[in-house]
């Protein structure tokens, strides 16, 4: 059973408990013009915790992975990753976009070896990890070719082995698996888990489907309309690893009714 927190002022949702070594947001704001997108959110992550944000289109998921990948200023708050400000992005995290951006000119290998290039990393010590990851991904037979002679999924999915190929410490993904087919989606999912487990990574996961919330986190943050702010808390205890048959347990069904209940109380 999901264990679910009371919600008063004294408990804010968000994550009291802060870690040096993890991810500490505090009272970000941040304003478009004069659309206020995101009011005072705090949130604390721990090392190697699996935080999703959850929230419908149009709340401020994205802006919000923007600021913490160091690729927006918040109008006012601060962002910490181990205790160092988050002032612009950081070798040490990877970032997924919602949509896959990739050099057109550049092979699909050569695009997921691009951040080893960046770092100035050696190009063969990393070669058999490409490998590994194009074949997880369904991508063998695609390496060569360019990113115009994939379909968007498949782009998508080459965007998420760039995303792992130097082993972040620190995984930032926006809807990563929302251009994917049910099944393949389902795939990713559980290698994305699988490759969290074995070296147990920070994700900032950002996704409006429920269930995919459900099965993949530690806890789950919702988020309520905008101006967006942290509405809810849920921290998912289901035992590890995760299992492809756990959406048919009660215990999975109650976390999915009360986040669903929590969603619909905020944009009522
Ligand atoms: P989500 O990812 O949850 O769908 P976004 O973070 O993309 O939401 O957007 C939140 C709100 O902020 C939306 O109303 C969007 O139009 C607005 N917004 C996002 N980025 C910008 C921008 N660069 N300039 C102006 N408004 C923006
Ligand atoms: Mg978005």
């Amino acid at each position: 059973m999901g264990h679910i927190r009371p919600l008063n002022a004294a408990a804010k949702p968000g994550g009291a408990f802060v870690d040096p070594n993890g991810l500490q947001i505090d009272n970000v704001r941040k304003v478009f013009g004069d659309l206020e997108a995101i009011r005072n959110v705090t949130i604390n992550i721990k090392e190697g915790e699996f935080v999703s944000l959850l929230g419908p289109s149009g709340c401020g998921k994205s802006t919000l992975l923007m600021m913490i990948a160091g690729l927006t200023r918040p109008t006012s708050g601060t962002l910490r990753l181990a205790g160092k400000p988050i002032i612009g992005p950081d070798s040490n995290v990877g970032v997924v976009f919602q949509s896959p951006v990739l050099l057109p000119w550049r092979t699909i290998l050569d695009n997921i070896l691009f951040p080893i290039e960046l770092r100035r990393l050696p190009r063969s010590q990393y070669l058999p990890r490409a490998r590994e990851l194009l074949k997880m991904s369904k991508l063998e037979d695609f390496a060569d070719a360019l990113p115009r002679q994939l379909s968007g999924g498949m782009r998508q999915r080459a965007s998420i082995c760039r995303a792992l190929i130097h082993d972040p410490s620190t995984l930032l993904m926006d809807e990563p698996f929302s251009a994917l087919d049910a099944i393949t989606r389902d795939d990713m999912a559980f290698e994305l888990l699988r490759i969290w487990q074995s070296n147990q990574k920070t994700v900032v996961f950002v996704t409006h489907s429920i269930r995919e919330a459900a099965i993949l986190s530690d806890r789950v943050l919702v988020m309520g309309k905008r101006p967006a702010t942290i509405v809810d808390e849920v921290e998912i205890d289901l035992p590890r690893p995760r299992e492809r048959t756990m959406p048919e347990e009660e215990s999975f069904n109650a976390i999915v009714r009360r986040l669903r209940t929590s969603i619909e109380a905020s944009h009522a």
